[in-house]
């Protein structure tokens, strides 16, 4: 990984040592000895993450960051703080002043590396979700929301060790609910029994009786756990061990004995982190999935299915797979409007979606493609057996009345036309031509049923 590191301090040779270490790690690097300077450079060359020094003369780090985060165009740029191990309320401030990480000097290259490599690829994430959802899907930079604090966390603590549990769970508690586990069996099941999950697990690594790097492996690798930030708590001599768990993807770690001030800053970030992507993840996910369902129904719609329908059959005609195409349109559907009013048609809709839904497998596509007309895409099907899912359709949308209000029970019908592959060159045109033709005869020849397009 690399990205472009503002290094902010107003003492050359700190610029140099970090200047040195990051550039070996093929960072790109930028420097700036006063915060004057190093708001001008966060300006004009927009670094993907800033380190900043607290202690300088003029305008401090803390300053600095504050304004980096009160200007909507550098505000999601990560600032990380450095300040002096003897100095505990300058993270506090730091962290006031929006600052999303700290690191004390002299300053540790796993620590550096842990935290840089951390916050830049959570930026690239995020970064990468704000240009798919068009900028600032949160509003964040627009001071309209002030984002997701990282306070009345969920967390989940997996040690077995009393006393360093007790104390963890003692400085948490009031702020955070704090669930324990003393396994990874007891994990297991504080997982199926919270049905909201939790937002940061703590890992002791030194767990009694288990392997700690074993359960944080399976916490990264389970689906349900694997977008949970992990904290891990680890002794003093275990830099082997801690930088393997990080390779793993383990979010950040706390070196025993534990001190109070830092486990807070550090579950309050990890929090406010997840939060924060877990909102962009769900707004990405709507923004998507409106670009493809259709309100209505929530099938898929037409520009959907236009665009998923060439890629299939050239994937079949590759293959030498078949790929079939229904055509649905509700049998004098106007008259349910016309007797029953609009809003009662759109739920008849509804409930058609629903029965085609629930009569296709989950890989065929089912889509509304106009008012009252919908198109199912079904993958490795022959004619004949789309012929008869077809009809099975049919019988779901006729044999059982809809009811679109109460005491309003409907009989409606269905026409459908069905069509094949049936020569390489066939287009998804040409697919769907064919099916409608089989539609129309379908209407001609009495309605309520299916026909199937001369292959
Ligand atoms: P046919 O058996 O020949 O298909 O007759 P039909 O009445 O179903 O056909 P037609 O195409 O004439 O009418 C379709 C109607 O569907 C007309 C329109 O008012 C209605 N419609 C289209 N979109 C919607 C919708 O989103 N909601 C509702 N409630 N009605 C819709
Ligand atoms: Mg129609
Ligand atoms: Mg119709």
């Amino acid at each position: 990984m690399t990205a472009r590191v503002l290094i902010v301090d107003d003492i050359l040779a700190n610029v140099r040592l970090l200047e040195a270490k990051l550039a070996a790690e093929y960072f790109e690097v930028l420097t700036a000895m006063n915060g004057a300077d190093a708001l001008e450079a966060v300006n004009r060359a927009k670094p993907d993450i800033v380190l900043l020094d607290v202690m300088m003369p003029g305008i401090d780090g803390v300053e600095v960051c504050r304004r980096i985060k009160a200007n909507p165009a550098t505000q999601h740029i990560p600032v990380v703080m450095i300040t002096a191990l003897d100095q505990p309320e300058d993270r506090v401030r730091g962290l006031e002043a929006g600052a999303d990480d700290f690191l004390t000097k002299p300053v540790n290259d796993l620590a550096l590396f842990c935290r840089v490599k951390g916050l830049v690829r959570l930026k690239m994430l995020t970064d990468e979700l704000r240009s798919r959802t068009g900028g600032d899907p949160l509003g964040l930079a627009n001071g309209a929301a002030p984002g997701p604090g990282g306070h009345g966390g969920r967390i989940l603590l997996i040690d077995n060790r009393t006393t360093g549990a007790d104390r963890i769970r003692g400085i948490l508690a009031g702020k955070h609910e704090v669930t324990l586990a003393t396994s990874q069996q007891e994990a297991a099941e504080a997982y199926a029994q919270g049905d909201r999950g939790f937002e940061l697990i703590i890992v002791n690594l030194d767990i009694e009786g288990s392997d700690g790097m074993r359960i944080c492996s399976q916490l990264k690798t389970m689906e349900q756990t694997r977008q949970t930030p992990i904290l891990i708590i680890v002794g003093p001599d275990d830099h082997q061990r801690l930088l393997r768990t990080l390779d793993m993807g383990v979010n950040d770690y706390l070196i025993r004995p534990v001190d109070r001030q830092e486990l807070h800053a550090r579950v309050v970030t990890q929090i406010r982190r997840h939060r924060y992507t877990e909102q962009l993840r769900l707004s990405v996910r709507a923004s998507l999935e409106l670009a493809v369902t259709d309100a209505l129904t929530g099938l898929y719609n037409r520009r959907y299915l236009e665009s998923q329908l060439a890629s299939l059959i050239d994937q079949a005609v590759n293959r030498g797979k078949l790929v079939s195409v229904l055509t649905l349109d509700v049998d004098y559907f106007k008259s349910v409007n016309d007797t029953y009013g609009h809003d009662a048609g759109d739920r008849v809709l509804q409930d058609v979606a629903g029965r085609i839904r629930a009569a296709v497998r989950s890989v065929d596509l089912a889509c509304r493609v106009g008012g009252e007309e919908f198109v199912v895409v079904l993958p490795d099907t022959d004619l004949k057996t789309a012929g008869r899912v077809g009809e099975r359709i049919r019988k779901a949308v006729a044999s059982k009345p809809f009811n679109p209000g109460p005491g309003c029970f409907l009989t409606i019908t269905a026409s459908l036309g069905v069509s094949a592959i049936a020569a390489a060159q066939d287009t998804a045109d040409d697919l769907l031509k064919r099916a409608d033709q089989a539609l129309y005869r379908a209407k001609r020849e009495g309605r309520n049923r299916v026909i199937s397009a001369a292959a």
